[in-house]
């Protein structure tokens, strides 16, 4: 078995070396059993009860999780969604949360609509502004600041380490939507903070092929408890099938994502200079203003979402996604295909994204062949005007 201090590259290619014990295969079975028996003497010493709490296929998805996340448990979902939910419904009607104004529009409208109706007082501020989040705490009603970095689509980077100092001294955990630096860019929980969670549809699974969340806590407190009992209790567990699919596609992270950081990085580069670009937003670039908190808390690369802003707003945005051959027009990211998104038509009405804005998910095409498509694209966008 391959130990927790090894690197992130053995421990996710090796999914942290199991062997199974019976037939010696390297890669796992799939439990696909919903019940297991109840010994003679009315004892469950196995552990295992009914699989909507807990599926022998988990464990080891769980333990490269923790692994990966320096944290001491592990818990996947049914979806990113259901991991992220399952933080807040811990919490308790009347308490206050802190959550970032632009981040991942749907967990937004539900802390806006299902969370607020349910009792959370949620205030959305800036995160990347340190002053903003120290006036948003209330002494002892904010229970928890939620950061999501970087952050969705603008990729606004917030300071896990300074946040985690003001929330501890303010009795609030902190809990921090780490699916763009996909569990290898950025440890949250070794720079402070309680509770990381993960899109496992994007990065940790990396081949669109199936919807699951993960959930990483720093220690197994009685917030924790509560969380894996809310799994259980509302179902939002993660078929086995899933848990052995987001196992093989962990195998590889290492190498998806640090190829995915290099293309990233020379799009950016490239697309800051095109006349027909208005801005390129991406954390790798020295002008990004959340370059230096970047730098001192990702390592291995910026990520491979970078959104661009474009000249001639909505309809050439637009025209320019509808002109591209090798991206691939459709929402989500992480996936090994490119994705390119006008992000305001996803989010509807009340989006505060720009409406010139394209979300860019970088996949393992050739970096070059998706530098040519785009300008390509951007150019005959701007003569069609
Ligand atoms: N967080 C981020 C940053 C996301 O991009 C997404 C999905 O797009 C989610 C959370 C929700 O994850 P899921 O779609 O797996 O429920």
């Amino acid at each position: 078995m391959v130990t927790n201090n090894r690197s992130a590259a053995s421990i996710a290619a090796q999914a942290l070396g199991w062997i199974e014990p019976v037939t010696k295969a390297v890669v796992p079975p799939i439990h696909s059993s919903s019940t297991f028996i109840r010994d003679e003497d009315n004892q469950y010493r196995s552990g295992r009860v009914y699989a909507r709490a807990d599926n022998p296929s988990f464990d080891q998805a769980e333990a490269v999780l923790a692994a990966l996340e320096q944290g001491a448990h592990a818990a996947v979902f049914a979806s990113g969604m259901a991991a992220a939910t399952a933080v807040f419904l811990a919490l308790a009607p009347g308490d206050h949360v802190i959550a970032p104004t632009v981040m991942y529009w749907s967990l937004r409208n539900w802390l806006l609509g299902f969370a607020t109706r349910w009792g959370l007082a949620v205030d959305l501020v800036d995160t990347s502004d340190l002053a903003a989040v120290r006036a948003a705490l209330r002494p002892a009603r904010t229970k928890l600041v939620w950061l999501e970095t970087p952050a969705n689509p603008l990729w606004t980077v917030s300071d896990i380490a300074a946040i985690a100092e003001l929330a501890h001294a303010n009795g609030a955990r902190v809990a921090v939507d780490s699916t763009v630096a996909a569990a290898i860019l950025t440890q949250p929980l070794t720079l402070g903070a309680d509770f990381v969670m993960h899109s496992a549809t994007k990065y940790l699974n990396g081949h669109s092929d199936l919807i699951a969340g993960a959930l990483i806590a720093k220690a197994d407190d009685e917030m924790w408890q509560r969380i894996k009992a809310i799994r259980a209790q509302n179902g939002a567990v993660l078929g086995a099938f899933e848990a052995w699919l987001l196992l093989r596609g962990m195998r590889t992270l290492v190498a998806r994502v640090a190829w995915a950081c290099r293309s990233a990085q020379r799009i950016a580069e490239r697309l800051a200079a095109n006349p027909n670009v208005a801005a390129v937003l991406y954390p790798g670039l020295p002008s990004f203003p959340g370059h230096a908190v970047a730098r001192r808390q990702m390592q291995g690369g910026f990520g491979g979402m970078l959104s661009i802003r474009v000249h001639g707003g909505e309809a050439a945005a637009i025209a320019t996604a509808a002109r591209v051959e090798l991206w691939k027009r459709a929402t989500s990211l992480g996936g090994v295909e490119s994705l390119i998104e006008h992000r305001a038509s996803v989010e509807g009405a009340n989006s505060p994204i720009p409406r010139d804005l394209l979300r860019l998910s970088v996949g393992l095409e050739d970096a070059e062949e998706l530098v040519e498509d785009l300008e390509t694209s951007l150019a005959a966008a701007h003569a069609a005007r």
